[in-house]
C-alpha cells in the first residue's frame, strides 16, 4: 500500500499519505525518528515499487475525490530517495490539479541538481534544519557517512534560489542537544538566508520506538527559542503542551471537528462519506457529529444513498 489516509494532521491539515520507500530507508538515523530505526541507511536514489502500481492506487483513491488539504510525499523514511518522485508528482498535477502537493524531507540530497528540478512544481516544501554544528548533527540525526551539515545547507540554499512554492522549515529540538542558545542564533542565521514563510518548531510527541531517552522540550524552551528565532515567523508545532490542561488529542479533536464542518459546509455527506474523506471509523464519525447536533448548527436531509448532513456555510465563519 502507497497511499494512505487522508488523516487530520496538525501540521498540514487533512493529508493524504503517499509514501514511495520502503520501511525504513533513509540517509539518516536520527534519535527521535517515529518510524523506529534506519535500517538501509542509503543516498543512493533508486525505484522501490513499480511507479504503475502507486498511480493505480492514487487513482483508486483520488477517484473519490476526497477533501484533502494536501497530498504530502511522507511516510516509511526520506521521500526523495524514490527516482520516481518526480513522475509521481507531475503526475498528480497533470490529472488532479485540484490538490495541492507538500513534501517533508530531511534536505540531505538537495545538492542532486535532477532531484531538485523534480520537486520544483510541489506546492509546499518543508524541509528540516535541526542543527548547523556539524557534532550536534551526528549526534542527533547519525547520517550516512556522505552527508554533513554544510552539504544540506548548501542544497537548501541552492533550491531556495529557484523554488516559488511555499516553503516552510522544519526544526526539531532535542533537549540538551540543539537547544542551546549559541545554535539556535546559527540555525536563525542560515533560516534568514532562506527566508522561509514559516518555521515549524517541533519537539517530540510521543516516546521514540528506538530511544527511551529522549524527552520532549518544554513548552517555556519552545517558547525561549522562539524568541531567539524572532523575527522569522514561528509556529510551534508540538502537540503536547505541558503545564496546560489542553493536550494532543484535544487538539487533535478540535482539528477534526474543523475539518467536518468544512467538509458538511460545502458538500451534504453521509456517515460513510465523512469516514472515506477523513479516514476515521464510523463510530468516531458518529461521535463528532453528535458533538455539532449538541452546537445545534447539524442539518440533514434524506436520499438515495442514506442521511446526508450539511451545516450553513456561515458556520464556516466561525472556525
Ligand atoms: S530523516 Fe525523518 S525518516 Fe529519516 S530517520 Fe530522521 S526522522 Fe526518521
Amino acid at each position: 500500500m502507497y497511499v494512505f489516509g487522508p488523516v487530520p494532521s496538525r501540521r498540514l491539515g487533512t493529508s493524504l499519505g503517499i509514501d514511495l520507500v520502503k520501511h525504513k530507508t533513509c540517509s539518516l538515523d536520527c534519535i527521535y525518528c517515529e518510524c523506529g530505526e534506519t535500517t538501509d541507511l542509503t543516498v543512493k536514489r533508486r525505484s522501490f515499487f513499480p511507479v504503475e502500481d502507486v498511480l493505480n492506487e492514487i487513482d483508486h483513491t483520488l477517484s473519490q475525490r476526497p477533501y484533502l488539504d494536501y497530498i504530502t510525499f511522507s511516510g516509511s523514511g526520506e521521500p526523495t530517495l524514490s527516482k520516481d518522485i518526480g513522475r509521481v508528482i507531475d503526475y498528480l498535477n497533470s490529472h488532479y490539479p485540484e490538490y495541492k502537493t507538500a513534501l517533508l524531507t530531511n534536505s540531505t540530497l538537495l545538492t542532486d541538481e535532477s532531484l531538485r528540478d523534480e520537486i520544483l512544481p510541489l506546492d509546499l516544501i518543508i524541509p528540516s534544519i535541526n542543527a548547523v554544528t556539524e557534532d550536534i548533527f551526528q549526534k542527533m540525526n547519525k547520517p550516512h557517512r556522505d552527508v554533513g551539515t554544510s552539504t544540506i545547507i548548501k542544497g537548501l540554499l541552492e533550491f531556495r534560489k529557484s523554488y516559488k512554492g511555499m516553503f516552510w522549515i522544519e526544526l526539531f529540538i532535542v533537549p540538551n542537544i540543539n537547544d542551546n542558545n549559541d545554535e539556535i542564533e546559527k540555525i536563525k542565521e542560515i533560516c534568514l538566508q532562506l527566508s522561509p514563510d514559516k518555521i515549524q518548531l517541533n519537539t517530540l510527541d510521543r516516546p521514540a520506538p528506538h530511544n527511551n531517552s529522549i524527552k520532549a522540550a518544554s513548552w517555556e524552551s519552545l517558547s525561549k527559542i522562539k524568541e531567539i528565532l524572532a523575527p522569522l515567523p514561528v509556529e510551534i508545532t508540538t502537540s503536547v503542551i505541558p503545564g496546560n490542561e489542553k493536550d494532543g488529542r484535544e487538539d487533535n479533536q478540535a482539528l477534526v471537528l474543523k475539518k467536518i464542518k468544512q467538509i458538511l459546509s460545502r458538500r451534504p455527506s453521509t456517515v460513510d462519506d465523512l469516514s472515506e474523506s477523513l479516514g476515521l471509523r464510523i463510530v468516531e464519525i458518529n461521535k463528532y457529529l453528535r458533538l455539532l447536533e449538541n452546537e445545534k448548527i447539524l442539518l440533514f436531509k434524506d436520499g438515495a444513498r442514506g442521511r446526508f448532513y450539511y451545516v450553513e456555510s456561515n458556520v464556516i465563519e466561525e472556525l
